[in-house]
């Protein structure tokens, strides 16, 4: 059974529908309550039991004092004047802060959560993990994050991604568990092959993710063509090799059958050379994969600066010129923050002087 970490009951909203009928037979009712339950936690998205209005008050009573269920609280929106892009920061219940995005695309709407408060991973020019990690999410709390803002947009949410602050694959029971309730059909029954998880590379638990067979989108932040160059972008690259990492993603492949992408931050004058650019097409050469060219967005701790749009342009001919299938990740919302845990992070600082 999941808990919560500032208290011992068990954690609703993180409930398998099997799990949910366990505790309510439990408590000596009928069977069909859970299924009620289960809509109200993830169709409806009830932020409290009282809204459960087809429990009877005693059942409802007993779920408040036996169980948690876990509710964000939403501190700050920002809404880009550009694109409609919405930045959101809730906070847990454990004081907590956490971002996360809603973008529009002809495709539809999608969600980027994040999967921990903080990271550990300490990629050079990653905002989010700048503070390390603080700790880990619950998949009700990963939940919510979409829910929230499904509900906040009353817009459907079409494709989630986990590219938000901390490395899901650092959360590994927490994701999956996340995943199953988001595409299991009484609840927001999304497609698993709307759902992306961005990871930086933790071998063993790509191994893992492909046992399980999920028909999800793994991407990959390779964002260098040789480990010299990685490990001085990514200290996770000193534990694992670029070459095991493909090895990985050919096992990820054989055993879903989904492509994988790789995601390419472009460094000015680190990774953006037309060399970079043919090594990167000969190392993908043979895997079924897709290349996304993200120009690095400069955080201030660091002096990392962003390839100019036309080298940029060049980077991707020559991908293409390779046969590589590449896209350049459009910004959005520029205007209502930088880069990934920029927002996070400016306002745990504000609260830590008001605190101070
Ligand atoms: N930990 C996961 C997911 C979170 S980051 C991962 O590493 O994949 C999501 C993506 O944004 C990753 O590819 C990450 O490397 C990239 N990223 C983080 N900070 C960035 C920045 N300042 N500029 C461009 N890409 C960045």
């Amino acid at each position: 059974m999941i808990e919560t970490y500032w208290n011992h009951l068990p954690d609703i909203r993180a409930m398998y529908p099997e799990e949910l009928e366990e505790l309510i037979l439990s408590f000596g009712e009928k069977k069909f309550r859970a299924k009620q339950i289960f809509e109200w936690l993830h169709k409806k998205k009830a932020a409290s039991f009282e809204e459960m209005t087809n429990l009877s008050s005693t059942l409802r009573e007993k779920l408040k004092q036996e169980t948690e269920l876990v509710t964000l609280k939403p501190v700050q929106e920002l809404i880009s004047r550009i694109d409609g892009t919405r930045k959101y920061l809730f906070e847990l219940s454990d004081g907590n802060v956490i971002e996360s995005v809603w973008m529009e695309y002809k495709h539809g709407n999608s969600v980027c959560i994040s999967s921990q408060a903080g990271c550990r991973m300490g990629c050079r020019f990653c905002a989010s993990t700048l503070g390390g990690l603080e700790r880990q999410m619950l998949a009700s709390e990963m939940l919510d994050e979409i829910y929230q803002i499904q509900k906040d947009s009353g817009e459907r949410v079409s494709n989630v991604v986990v590219m938000g602050t901390g490395e899901p694959l650092d959360n590994f029971d927490a994701l999956v568990r996340m995943i199953d309730i988001l595409t299991h059909a009484p609840g927001l029954d999304i497609s698993q092959r709307n759902v992306t998880v961005s990871t930086c590379g933790l071998v063993p638990k790509i191994y893992e993710l492909a046992d399980l067979k999920l028909q999800i989108t793994l991407a990959i932040s390779l964002h260098a063509v040789n480990d010299e160059k990685r490990r001085e972008l990514m200290p996770i690259a000193n534990t694992y090799s670029i070459e095991e990492i493909l090895k990985a993603c050919r096992y990820y492949y054989s055993q879903t059958n989904r492509r994988i992408t790789f995601e390419y931050s472009l460094v000015k004058g680190v990774n953006d050379s037309r060399e970079d650019a043919k090594a990167l097409a000969a190392l993908l050469e043979g895997i079924n994969c897709h290349i996304n060219l993200i120009p690095v967005n400069p955080i201030e701790e660091r002096s990392y600066r962003q390839t100019e749009a036309d080298a940029v342009l060049k980077f991707k001919n020559m991908l293409e010129k390779y046969g590589r299938n590449v896209t350049i990740r459009r910004e959005m919302g520029r205007d209502i923050q930088a880069a990934c845990g920029q927002l996070r992070k400016k306002y745990m600082e504000q609260s830590g002087e008001k605190e101070g």
